[in-house]
């Protein structure tokens, strides 16, 4: 990415982006960044660094929409994402593209994203039933009721790699719960933003509700100092997330913060062969390997030469271009790159090597294949540290306790999953593995609504989950009241 004074001789795809502000877009600013569509390296379009003033518009508009807001009864708020939703389906096409061409993920898996989105969508239009309130006579004459209310104005600050599913698992919940946002999108995606925006209006959102302000460091540094902002959602990388979640409670303010990932697949002697090589490439390919679930480390317990054969093979069938998106940057390219040379250097056998791979017509994207390096040391680099490209490491071990301690030694703890036809012994693994998120036979366990989605350690800072029942918590506070009347 960088930073440029608008070129007079390229033409970008799209309008320069706006921030929207208040139910309309808002001027653009001098200081822009271009956005590039990683599978050919063209110009989409250019978004603008916003400043701690544009925070404090959007922050104005928000406070100013709130009173109305959340005083609305939720029954009414939901009505919104229930026509929200219908438009999300309406134009799942138009928006998995938009997608696709800002992130570069392959068309299937922006169809997935949308789809996903309209999911998290649902679970909002279901939270009326869900905080409806307790009440109960606790003497002769007094009751005490417990209400959810809303936090205030609260900020959503969301990563690259799922420009339309990862706000959503902010957006739906913390509005329909009665609060008003401020979205920071990634600066390197930040077209879905503005469609998200567009349509939510469309869905009868009142203006200032929902407030997106584009730009990189100094925005999400003035969200958390804004005094008017309660709380902070943060997801992206474990450094940034350190950043954000120490310098929004230092303010005072109610913050989680979802980090990066290392996440290991157990594959045990006797795990279904097909199922687990299949599985076991997809976590690690999809997406580019650019997702927080994806498997990263493969730990091969005793006997599996079979397993990891077949598996070798099944990856050579993903194919850059075809079934395999680009990575976001050249920069990210080139730091996957490498780290897999520092692998080979360090002693790790490639058995596959995605380096270097072009794709015809569309030569300046950002390619790599899929890569497989062997008999990796937990010692080595790329055993340790989130790569988040489409490649696995795969440690072996001698038992199920040699592959424990492995898992249990990263500062991380996204994602697990253990593949196994022994009940019991997957049991062991999943009870002792050190991951909020754990699969069996699955290789990218993500919890489905209502169940929350949220890892443990270095991968979350903060009490609860970002999706599901266990994010209410997060985005309202509890009145609890006591009534007494006598009688006449
Ligand atoms: P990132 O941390 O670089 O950026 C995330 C957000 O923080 C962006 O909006 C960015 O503009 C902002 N930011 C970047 N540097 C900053 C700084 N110094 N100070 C303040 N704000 C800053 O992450 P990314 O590269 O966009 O996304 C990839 C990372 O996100 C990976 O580590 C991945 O594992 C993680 N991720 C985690 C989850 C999860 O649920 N745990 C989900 C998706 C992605």
């Amino acid at each position: 990415m960088t930073l440029t004074a608008a070129p007079e001789s390229r033409i970008a795809k799209y309008p320069t982006i706006r921030n929207f502000v208040g139910g309309r877009f808002t001027g653009s600013g001098s200081r822009l960044l271009d956005v590039l569509n990683p599978s050919d390296g063209s110009l989409l379009s250019q978004v603008p660094l916003s400043s701690a003033a544009e925070v404090d518009a959007a922050v104005r508009s928000a406070s100013e929409a709130f009173l109305d807001w959340s005083t609305t009864p939720i029954k009414e708020r939901v009505q919104v994402f229930y026509r929200y939703r219908t438009l999300l389906e309406r134009h799942l096409d138009e928006l998995a593209s938009l997608i696709s061409e800002e992130h570069g993920k392959i068309r299937p898996e922006a169809d997935a994203e949308v789809i996903k989105a309209i999911e998290l969508t649902e679970f909002a239009c279901s939270l009326p039933q869900i905080v409806a309130g307790e009440v109960l006579e606790v003497s002769r004459g007094v009751e005490c009721r417990n209400d959810r209310h809303p936090v205030g104005v609260v900020a959503s600050i969301v990563p690259f790699n799922f420009p339309s599913m990862v706000p959503h698992w902010t957006i739906p919940n913390a509005i329909a719960l009665g609060n008003c946002m401020i979205l920071k999108p990634s600066e390197l995606v930040p077209l879905s933003a503005g469609r998200i925006a567009e349509l939510l209006a469309e869905a009868g959102l009142p203006a200032g509700v929902f407030n997106v302000v584009h730009g990189g460091q100094e925005v999400v540094e003035a969200i958390c100092d804004h005094p008017e902002i309660a709380a902070v959602s943060f997801v992206g990388s474990t450094r940034v997330a350190k950043l954000v979640y120490r310098r929004a409670t230092g303010n005072l303010k109610r913050a989680l913060a979802l980090g990066g990932a290392k996440n290991h697949l157990f594959v045990l002697p006797d795990a279904d062969p097909n199922l687990t090589s299949t599985s076991v490439v997809a976590s690690m390919s999809g997406c580019a390997g650019q997702r927080c679930m994806a498997g990263s480390v493969m730990l091969a317990v005793a006997e599996t030469d079979h397993i990891v054969r077949l598996m070798v093979e099944h990856a050579r069938t993903v194919i850059p271009g075809e079934n395999l998106g680009p990575v976001i940057s050249r920069e990210a390219k080139e730091r996957i790159e490498r780290s897999i040379e520092e692998a080979i250097a360090a002693g790790a056998t490639l058995e596959l090597d995605g380096r270097g791979a072009t794709v015809a017509g569309r030569e300046g994207g950002f390619w790599i294949g899929p890569t497989i390096l062997d008999y990796v040391r937990p010692d080595m680099k790329i055993a340790r540290e989130e790569v988040f490209g489409p490649v696995l490491a795969i440690i072996r071990t001698g038992n199920v306790d040699q592959a424990l301690a492995v898992e249990n030694a990263s500062p991380y703890g996204n994602a697990a999953s253990v593949f196994t036809e022994n009940g019991g012994l997957a049991r062991y693994v999943t009870e002792r593995c050190s991951a909020g998120m754990v699969g069996v036979n699955v290789g990218v366990p993500v919890p489905r609504e209502p169940f929350s989605f949220g890892g443990w350690n270095e991968s979350k800072f903060g009490a609860g989950d970002i999706t599901g029942r266990g994010s209410i918590e997060f985005w309202t506070q509890a009145r609890k009241t006591t009534t007494k009347w006598s009688h006449p």
